[in-house]
């Protein structure tokens, strides 16, 4: 698994919008309950731009080789777990590792 390096400080770390709500949940195995009515004080819809970003500015290590964009085409793909069973965007623990990155 990824791991977190420094406090986060993304350009893609932008303010939620009003009412947030969690992108609508596309199936597929998350290794964790999402919790309803969990508040992130950042975009849920930026999560995927934040990974990219984080990992740019090294702030997060992959052990993995992360898969080139012609194989993810229509396959879900979790960045932070190395994992087919759900996408980035919809990991609920890579939004709480965020979110303890930026309060931490
Ligand atoms: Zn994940």
């Amino acid at each position: 698994m990824a791991k977190l390096k420094h406090p986060i400080s993304c350009k893609a770390l932008t303010k939620p919008p009003k009412d947030q709500k969690p992108p609508p949940f596309t199936g597929g195995f998350v290794p964790n309950k999402p919790t309803q009515n969990k508040v992130y004080s950042f975009n849920l819809t930026k999560v995927d731009a934040l990974f990219d970003e984080m990992l740019l500015q090294k702030v997060i290590e992959t052990p993995h080789r992360l898969p080139k964009p012609e194989e993810l085409k229509g396959r879900q793909y979790c960045r932070w777990h190395n994992s087919w069973n759900h996408s980035t965007n919809s990991c609920v623990i890579f939004r709480d590792v965020i979110q303890e990155g930026i309060t931490t």
